[in-house]
């Protein structure tokens, strides 16, 4: 602040040193200080961004449901979806090129966006969704999913009914950020499979009990 500047700069370089090395992500967003490995996430409506946010920060965006602004919550909520009647036709006139998918309410937009996994992260689908949003009303729990923040993702299989989840938009965005490192290929290879039967192992054991949708 005043001119006498080489005690200070000492002063500042030594405190970026003693800054611990993070990976980006580790730090609030808003405030800069250093997060727990469980932290609260929040989408930014106007960047279209996930923010990272420590306890005091996030506290300052609860309850839900509030009016907030530009920050939304991500809620935390887990459960499988039953009631989709995902068969190989309602699929098919959805046209995503692959096998796995989540799709989001974009409220900003007022449409529903679909993403899928490849190898540069999550492709948005351009096409029109009038299929999805037919099928999602079908589904009491898919009703109640909160726009900009949750995320149904579903899996194709090639035995039995699809697989299909109601997750935090964040999990959905870290399942395709994970797959982005093991992508082979148009369908994903080996790797990419073995991530994709792990990561809905987890989410089955964390929905489990779950209440029933109202
Ligand atoms: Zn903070
Ligand atoms: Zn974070």
């Amino acid at each position: 602040m005043d001119g006498n500047s080489g005690a200070g700069f000492a002063a500042l370089a030594n405190v970026l040193r003693k800054r611990p090395a993070v990976a980006p992500g580790e730090r609030c967003d808003f405030c800069g200080e250093p997060v727990q490995p469980e932290h609260a996430h929040l989408v930014d409506l106007h960047a279209r961004r996930i923010m990272c946010a420590c306890r005091p920060c996030a506290l300052v965006f609860e309850p839900q449901g509030a009016a907030r602004g530009r920050y939304k919550p991500i809620p935390t909520r887990y459960a499988e979806v039953t009631g989709l009647a995902l068969d190989d036709a309602a699929w098919d006139a959805l046209q995503i090129p692959i096998e796995l998918a989540f799709f989001f309410r974009n409220s900003a937009e007022d449409r529903t966006v679909a993403c899928y996994p490849g190898p540069a992260g999550a492709t948005e689908s351009q096409l029109p969704l009038a299929t999805w949003d037919a099928l999602a009303g079908s589904d009491p729990l898919v009703a109640t999913v909160e726009s900009d923040v949750e995320a149904i993702v579903v899996q194709r299989r090639r035995a039995g009914p699809a697989r299909c989840y109601l997750v935090p938009i964040d999990a959905a965005y870290q399942l395709v950020g994970m797959l982005r490192l093991a992508w082979r290929g148009f369908d994903g290879g080996d790797e990419a499979r073995a991530q994709i039967e792990r990561w809905f192992a987890a989410l089955a054991e964390r929905s489990r009990g779950l209440a029933a949708p109202r």
